[in-house]
């Protein structure tokens, strides 16, 4: 990359990077908790992957995030859209995107029935993950294209809990994979693919190598297939790309990444990559005031109006999320350690343990980062807490794009 473009389009927005005066603004127009997203910083990280990935398929996968805005900001770049459900098909389509690949990972019957509907007047592909999943198609008429989800046996990522790729609910084993395209192949299927994803939140050193080696077991694999008679279009290597969650790490080196992967990929087909978090996760900023401050020995419990129910990450995988004060004077106040805590019945509900923050007073406003990735998208209602709303900002421009959902939202489905 230029000088130039990293000035215009730098690896990471920090929590720092954004306007404390602008996310005050917005916090006082929308009122909190609030989750911000910036649309523009969404097509900067689109930007970045399509120059370190030229001639990749690209696909979005759209369980990071799949607001309505960031939907058509992607489809807008002409990346695919990587579905892991039959709503996030649905949702894709209508936000226009031109590929959609549904990826089957145990599909209930209800969704197999919308994503068949679904492909009578859409073009799709079904990624299978276990060959029951072609006799079940096969009975709602459907033959299509298909790619075959591989279980490569490595895994990748920041937390047990997102390591897919040694999970056996995940794929069809690397040993039996040729077999399954046979398979597909002579049961009249088109099969266009295979594809592997080793986890999410490749960052460091022994995430690429593992990166490194999943491309290199499927391009193997590749290789085995097309001796069997079978040539692929392509080979989608996943997603997981990471972003730093904590201030103190350097940003994933994209570049570093795109040459190990094309190093490592060796198959007669085209490389697809399958990003989520890296499109979003800096592209979003959780906003939440301070309800209650409560010095104990042990810390000083800061009380947000945002928890758990909010931003689950946190309580889900022990998460790391910046936390920073944004109020006016922030920089000339003492620091106190805190735990930064949400209103939620749960001990787990707990955003940041031992953060150094300005000394927190009721009212102050706090931004939590990287949140645009798995952030509202995980949002539930427990305890009755009605859902945040959603701000998309593009440029000077700022819109309401979720409004915040209400108690009698909550009693809206029941009879
Ligand atoms: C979740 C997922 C991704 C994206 O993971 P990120 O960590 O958000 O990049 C890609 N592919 C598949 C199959 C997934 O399940």
């Amino acid at each position: 990359m230029t000088s130039a473009a990293v000035a215009t389009n730098p690896p990471v927005r920090r929590l720092g990077d954004w306007s404390a005066a602008r996310l005050r603004d917005l916090a006082d127009e929308y009122e909190t908790p609030l989750y911000v997203v910036d649309v523009e910083r969404v097509r900067e990280n689109a930007a970045r992957l399509r120059e370190a990935f030229p001639d990749a398929d690209i696909d979005y996968a759209v369980k990071a995030n799949s607001r309505k805005s960031v939907l058509e900001t992607i489809a807008e770049t002409g990346f695919g859209a990587e579905c892991a459900s039959a709503g996030e098909v649905v949702r894709a389509g209508e936000a226009e995107f031109s590929d959609v690949r549904y990826t089957a990972v145990n599909p209930p019957a209800r969704d197999l029935d919308r994503v068949v509907e679904y492909a009578d007047d859409n073009e799709i592909t079904i990624t299978i993950g276990a060959l029951d999943t072609l006799d079940r198609l096969e009975e709602r008429g459907w033959s299509g294209t298909v790619y075959v989800r591989v279980n490569p046996a490595i895994g990748a990522g920041h937390h047990a809990k997102v390591r897919t790729g040694t999970d056996p609910k995940f794929g069809i084993p690397a040993g039996r994979a040729r077999e399954a395209v046979v398979d597909a192949d002579e049961r009249g299927f088109t099969v266009a693919g295979i594809h592997a994803h080793a986890g999410s939140g490749i960052l460091d050193a022994e995430d690429l190598a593992a990166h490194r080696a999943l491309v290199e077991r499927v391009s193997e694999l590749a290789g085995d297939i097309a001796d069997a008679g079978i040539a692929l279009d392509a080979v989608s290597v996943g997603g997981g790309f990471g972003v730093p969650y904590r201030e103190s790490e350097p940003p994933l080196d994209i570049h570093a990444l795109a040459r190990a992967t094309r190093e490592a990929f060796t198959a007669d087909a085209r490389l697809g990559i399958e990003p989520g978090r890296y499109c979003v996760a800096d592209a979003g900023v959780l906003l939440a005031r301070v309800n209650t401050v409560k010095p104990t020995p042990e810390t000083t419990v800061v009380g947000v109006d945002a928890g758990m129910t909010t931003l689950a990450r946190p309580a889900l995988y022990d998460a790391f999320h910046e936390i920073r004060s944004l109020v006016p004077d922030a920089e000339g106040r003492e620091t106190v350690a805190a735990t930064v805590t949400g209103p939620v019945c749960e001990s787990s509900d707990v955003l940041g343990r031992d953060r150094e923050l300005p000394a927190p007073e009721r009212g102050n406003l706090l931004g939590i980062g990287n949140a645009g990735a798995y952030g509202y998208e995980m949002a539930n209602t427990y305890n009755a807490r009605p859902r945040p709303a959603v701000v998309a900002l593009d440029g000077a421009d700022s819109e309401l794009c979720v409004r915040r959902e209400t108690v009698a939202d909550l009693g809206r489905l029941e009879s």
